[in-house]
């Protein structure tokens, strides 16, 4: 049995801080963790930037439902399922995503939470777990699948060095470089061909 796990930003869905930064115009949200390495200091400054600006998990979410998933992503993830159980692997929030899962019927997503308090405001985050994307895959493993992964970042590779096919999906040069291993998809009839690739030299 073969399970597709898929990252979110990127893939499916544009990346969720830049796109608010644009929607809102507060520049200081761009910042990733190229900028900032430290996920948490990076995390902290994000929160509190929404908290300077007065921004709460409604407006939030009706920045990121008007975003939208990336042009083809609901019929590249529907062709998808119909080959693999699909399990997408993300290390945005549960709470940041919702309005855009919706607009992908709700697959199956592994993320992170937000703790919300009742006026909105977002007050800390947890992460379920370290490292996530490559735990998952070794569990998937641990209960014999096997496993074809795709992702576009950095945050991916773990992932796809993990799994028993990786595929890069639309990657920054730098990924390119530095991974060598992993074919490059730049659209999505590329990727669709690179998971029948993968199927097929798995099974054989
Ligand atoms: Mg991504």
């Amino acid at each position: 049995m073969q399970l597709a796990c898929l990252d979110l930003e990127g893939v499916l869905i544009p990346e969720i801080w830049i796109g608010v930064a644009e929607r809102t115009g507060i520049d200081d949200l761009r910042a990733t963790t190229r900028d900032i390495p430290d996920y948490d200091v990076l995390m902290r400054q994000r929160l509190r930037i929404l908290d300077e600006n007065g921004i709460g998990i409604d407006q939030f979410q009706e920045v990121i439902g008007a975003m939208g998933p990336l042009e083809g992503a609901k019929d590249f993830l529907e062709w998808l399922k119909e080959r693999f159980q699909v399990i997408i692997l993300s290390d945005t929030f549960y709470e940041f995503a919702a309005p855009l899962m919706r607009q992908l019927d709700h697959p199956t997503l592994f993320c992170h939470k937000l703790s919300i308090e009742d006026s909105g405001r977002i007050a800390d985050y947890h992460l379920r777990q370290p490292d996530q994307k490559r735990k998952s895959v070794q569990a998937f493993h641990q209960l014999n699948f096997q496993v074809i992964a795709a992702g576009d970042s950095y945050n991916d590779t773990t992932m796809l060095s993990e799994a028993d096919r990786g595929i890069l999906y639309r990657p920054p040069q730098n990924v390119i470089d530095e991974f060598p291993q992993f074919p490059v998809t730049t659209n999505y009839e590329e990727l669709k061909s690179a998971f029948l690739e993968a199927q097929a030299a798995i099974a054989g």
